[in-house]
């Protein structure tokens, strides 16, 4: 249905543009905006963002940090040592050749199961270490802890956590922000900000509209991470950079480049997510530069090609770019203070998955097998698709709000229903009626996702049979008929009856 008001759109825009003078430029793809580019009022709070502006930190810095060889061993150390709730996998290697390797925790590792996956990924700027020594240490925290502590063991039972502590282990390496071919990996992704549609360059989210998706145009750790989300449905992320203090989120680019917010259609959902996570850090949320030490990525200084967006856009992927450490490179010795700051915030993040937004699974009548279709929300232009192998869904969403959520899939009358999201997650099923099915019969709705008596009049209204409200509808007006003729009969009758008295 999406698709084909796509294709009405579309020659509806073709036909305008026809007689339209050529006066929007045609840009296609837009140009990235390289460091050191641009309109220089993009840098002013970007403090440390761009390599070219900075010193490479000294050897001494390194002191203390795991090398590329100690983080694989730690790695697969880790996996020995907790076997039972995680895996070691590899998603690629880098240009020089080392292995993108991935931790997995869960309590059934590489299992496909009805339940959210989540990722970390640190040190996607090889200059920005702090993310990957985090990593290990939730991996490791988690670990020690999920037989105790009720948020660890809620994790691991039922979210599957990947954990990729080093995005650009050539760049850690020399101590440097780009890759081995000096391309800076957050800006590498295909970028769907500035799209030629028709005569007009046009904002799109281009889940419905793929361009530029030419792998052989990336660099290979950006590769890695657009086949990983191909093959593993990620509900929500975050990428952990250095150089500032503050919990990023999309949009990360605006139309015409230049700086402000530019919020996406889950802006007020992605506004909970980062306050989530700064609110939970220990001195994040008191910042003096950003409010509630949250922003939107665009209003900060904008950038294309980015990691976040591409997972909104593409991967069907919440995901969020932290600012965990106002120094890039601190010395190794605060790590741990780092780590103990940031731990809650890693946690709760990851928690929230199951302990928020509204879950569940969409089944078929007819043949009662899980359907995985596709997961709106009113009034949110965005589409979730439930898992192939189990149809669940897990829609994020924030608090505190009724949200109308509709199910649909290719030859099935979509289902929906209101649901009111409190401070915990609900679970709302859907079983989808084969269009077929609709011959002017009344079907009975077998659809279990009631919540709440308010809802029950919507739908008698919405879903029963429409010609039983007509048929009601006519007789309140007939009844309306026969009620205002007697009135008028009655009156008649009076100024009868006042007239006779008078004349008598
Ligand atoms: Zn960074």
């Amino acid at each position: 249905m999406i698709k084909l008001r796509f294709v009405h759109s579309l020659l509806f825009f073709k036909a305008i543009c026809f007689f339209l003078p050529k006066i929007a430029a045609r840009g296609g793809h837009s140009d990235y905006i390289q460091p050191g580019d641009g309109n220089a009022s993009f840098h002013g709070t970007a403090r440390h963002l761009f390599a070219q502006e900075e010193k490479r930190p000294s050897v001494e810095l390194t002191r203390g940090y795991m090398t590329n060889a100690d983080l694989e061993k730690a790695m697969k150390d880790f996996t020995k040592r907790c076997s039972k709730i995680s895996r070691l996998y590899s998603i690629g290697k880098s240009v020089n050749g080392f292995p993108l390797w991935v931790i997995e925790i869960s309590d059934k590792p590489g299992e496909i199961e009805a339940e959210p996956a989540f990722k970390y990924i640190g040190n996607v700027h090889g200059d920005e270490p702090v993310g990957r020594e985090l990593l290990l240490r939730l991996a490791n925290w988690i670990c020690d802890n999920y037989e105790k502590d009720p948020l660890a063991k809620l994790i691991v039972e039922n979210v599957h956590l990947h954990i990729l502590p080093s995005l650009n282990p050539d760049g850690f390496s020399v101590r440097r922000r780009n890759n081995a071919n000096n391309v800076d990996l957050n800006r590498d992704f295909p970028d769907q900000s500035l799209v030629t549609f028709g005569c007009f360059n046009t904002y799109l989210m281009s889940q419905f509209f793929p361009i530029n998706e030419d792998l052989s145009l990336r660099q290979p750790e950006t590769t890695a991470i657009m086949n990983w989300l191909r093959e593993i449905r990620f509900t929500a992320s975050a990428t952990l950079h250095g150089g500032a203090l503050v919990a990023n989120f999309p949009w990360d680019g605006t139309e015409d480049k230049r700086k402000y917010y530019y919020g996406c259609p889950d802006d007020q959902t992605f506004r909970f997510l980062a306050r989530l996570y700064s609110k939970s850090h220990r001195n994040m949320s008191f910042s003096i530069e950003f409010e509630d030490g949250i922003t939107n990525g665009a209003s900060w200084y904008p950038i294309y090609g980015g990691m976040q967006d591409w997972n909104y856009i593409h991967g069907g992927c919440f995901e969020l770019t932290l600012e965990i450490s106002d120094n890039k490179w601190p010395r190794a010795s605060e790590l741990p203070t780092i780590w103990e700051y940031n731990r809650k915030s890693m946690l709760n993040l990851v928690a929230s998955l199951v302990k928020t937004g509204v879950h569940g699974r969409i089944f078929s009548l007819d043949q009662g097998k899980p359907l995985p279709g596709l997961v709106m929300v009113k009034g949110i232009n965005y589409t979730v698709k439930a898992h192939q192998a189990y149809a669940d869904y897990h829609r994020l969403l924030e608090p505190g709000k009724i949200y109308e959520v509709t199910a649909s899939s290719p030859g099935y009358k979509p289902k929906t229903t209101s649901v009111w999201l409190g401070e915990n997650a609900v679970t709302a099923d859907f079983i989808l009626i084969p269009e077929a099915s609709y011959g002017g019969k009344l079907l009975r709705s077998s659809c279990d996702c009631s919540y709440g008596q308010p809802l029950l009049l919507t739908r008698f209204f919405t879903e029963t049979n429409n010609g039983i409200t007509f048929a009601l509808v006519v007789v309140v007006a007939f009844l309306f008929f026969l009620l205002q003729r007697r009135v008028r009969s009655n009156l008649w009758k009076q100024r009868q009856s006042s007239r006779r008295s008078t004349t008598v």
